[in-house]
């Protein structure tokens, strides 16, 4: 498949699943019920998850996805951010979705969509990668919130999530010039605005990724090997590998692939004053005069 028919077939299926799977949303429902179904539901369309499927509740902004036996639910009157990766070939889509049941919450997700569709009308050619910032920060604020500022929007390249440049949420931070064929993840995040918008290092994710490899033995190196030809360098749940090896000493042996820094742990992103928060996100392809919505 040619790249941008692989990006553009990663967007539509990634898409489909974002708003197949909101609306399976509700309190009560299970968080690992959620990240199952949208994986499962990626593989039927024909694609890959390219990272575990984040269920990102209330003041956790980013990077939680279920472990096995995770009895977690989604609680009364929440902000739900599901975000999905999906993967053809390599070619990454990444969107994000927040579903409400606090009507007095509303105005963050509108404020997260409206940062988002702002910089889909600035994102082209020429532009920096600040004026985005600013175009987000002026229509989240317009909205009555407050963007978080230590989060950004990323580059997207072929089997790699986070591909070196951003796409801040506020102005003045990153002056680097958006290029033709360039292809990002945009995704402000909105807190009401006595919050600090900002996040920090929470508890362990369960999301991991394959750092490098090391002389390891029997079901650790197994198992070190199946990471690596799996997923490469894009992020995976210790809930996959789990399931792929339902031996009594599995637990043990993804210990020590941890240990031996083989693979990387991702921390929850929590945001500092404990606001809830909402977020959107698409990915897009810089065309010659604007940009292509892959997501939409
Ligand atoms: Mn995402
Ligand atoms: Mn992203």
């Amino acid at each position: 498949m040619e790249p941008l028919e692989a990006l553009r077939e990663a967007g539509r299926i990634a898409a489909k699943v974002r708003d197949t799977v909101v609306k399976e949303v509700r309190p009560g429902a299970r968080v690992i019920d959620l990240c199952d179904r949208t994986e499962a539901l990626i593989r039927e369309l024909g694609a890959q998850p390219a990272f575990p499927t984040n269920v990102d509740i209330d003041q956790v902004a980013a990077h939680y996805c279920s472990p096995l036996g995770d009895t977690s639910t989604v609680p009364e009157r929440s902000l739900v951010k599901l975000d999905v990766g999906v993967h053809v070939e390599g070619y990454i889509a990444d969107t994000a979705i927040t579903a409400c049941f606090d009507p007095g919450l509303r105005y963050l997700v509108e404020a997260a969509e409206a940062g988002l569709k702002a910089a889909m009308n600035t994102m082209r050619p020429g532009i920096s990668a600040s004026d985005v910032g600013s175009a987000i920060e002026q229509a989240i604020r317009g909205r009555g919130a407050k963007p978080i500022r230590n989060l950004t929007g990323h580059k997207l390249a072929r089997y790699v999530v986070h591909a070196g440049e951003s796409i801040p949420n506020v102005a003045g931070h990153d002056y680097h010039v958006l290029a033709e064929g360039e292809v990002y993840a945009v995704e402000p995040f909105a807190v009401p605005p006595t919050a600090e918008g900002l996040v920090m290092d929470g508890p362990q994710s369960n999301i991991y990724r394959f750092m490098k490899k090391r002389s390891l033995e029997g079901e650790a190196k197994r198992m070190l090997k199946h990471v690596q030809e799996q997923h490469r360098t894009l992020p995976f749940a210790s809930r996959w590998v789990m399931r792929g090896f339902q031996t009594p000493t599995a637990a043990g042996s993804f210990s020590q692939l941890l240990s031996a820094k083989c693979i990387m742990s991702y921390p929850q992103l929590v945001e500092r004053s404990r606001a809830k928060v909402a977020q959107a996100e698409h990915t897009v392809i810089l065309t010659s005069d604007g940009c292509e919505i892959t997501t939409a």
